[in-house]
């Protein structure tokens, strides 16, 4: 019997992709014994795009693959960018595993990000069809997802609930890194060297991104 291939999908802005990304990302692969972390920058309606201090989906597209760029274990795709419309989770999910009915995929977020679970399209349906693993976060309490979903049942560092996939809690090293933390220095003109890859800010100041005043 062929074996089955473990992917684990990332969603995120990437506003701009960071090391706190690669770090999860990385720790996740080894730990967890995935053969793969498919990066899945999310698409943002027309109408907010170029404004403020998101880039366009291009350049957020571009800045992860140059991130990715040399390492077998990452991967990325524009899946939700090419999509019209609302970008949803459901959707892509739905997509990834029609798509590769040979791969057991998981869906990994931060603490941070769990915290609006009930709010997502079709939320429940979602829960029930992948599991999800959640990364502890510096700025976020340990315990958000005992209070988010508390109809699951705590076993360790899983959480159980009849009939669906388990939620995981991963414990990952701290890396007080954030996207908004980094364009917020770029705008200041403060230096963002070793909290993104080298090519990324290379990228971030020839496009002149993030920087308002210069
Ligand atoms: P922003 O500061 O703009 O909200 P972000 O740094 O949180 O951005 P996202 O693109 O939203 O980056 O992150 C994608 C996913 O990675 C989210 O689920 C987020 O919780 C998680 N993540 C980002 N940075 C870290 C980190 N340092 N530690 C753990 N998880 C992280």
């Amino acid at each position: 019997m062929a074996t089955r291939l473990k992917t684990a999908i990332l969603g995120g802005t990437f506003n701009p992709v960071h090391m706190g990304h690669l770090g999860i990302a990385e720790e996740v692969l080894q730990s967890q014994g995935l053969d793969r972390v498919l990066f899945v920058p999310a698409g943002v309606p027309p109408w907010k795009a170029g404004r403020g201090d998101l880039a366009s989906a291009e350049d957020r597209l571009h800045m992860v693959a140059l991130a990715l760029e040399g390492n077998p274990g990452f991967g990325v795709t524009d899946l939700e960018l090419r999509r019209e419309g609302p970008s949803y989770t459901w959707d892509t999910v739905s997509f990834l595993m029609e798509a590769h009915p040979d791969t057991d995929f998981s869906f990994l977020l931060g603490m941070d990000a769990i915290a609006g679970i009930r709010s997502w399209h079709r939320w429940e349906s979602l829960l029930s069809k992948i599991s999800f693993w959640v990364m502890t976060r510096p700025d976020t309490p340990f315990e958000t997802l005992e209070r988010v979903l508390p109809e699951y049942v705590p076993a360790g560092d899983r959480f159980l609930y009849p009939g669906r996939p388990e939620i995981r809690r991963i414990s990952v090293s701290p890396l007080a890194v954030s996207a908004t933390e980094i364009r917020r220095r770029i705008s200041e003109g403060r230096s963002v060297t070793g909290l993104v890859p080298e090519a990324v800010c290379d990228y971030i100041r020839d496009r002149g991104l993030y920087c308002h005043a210069c």
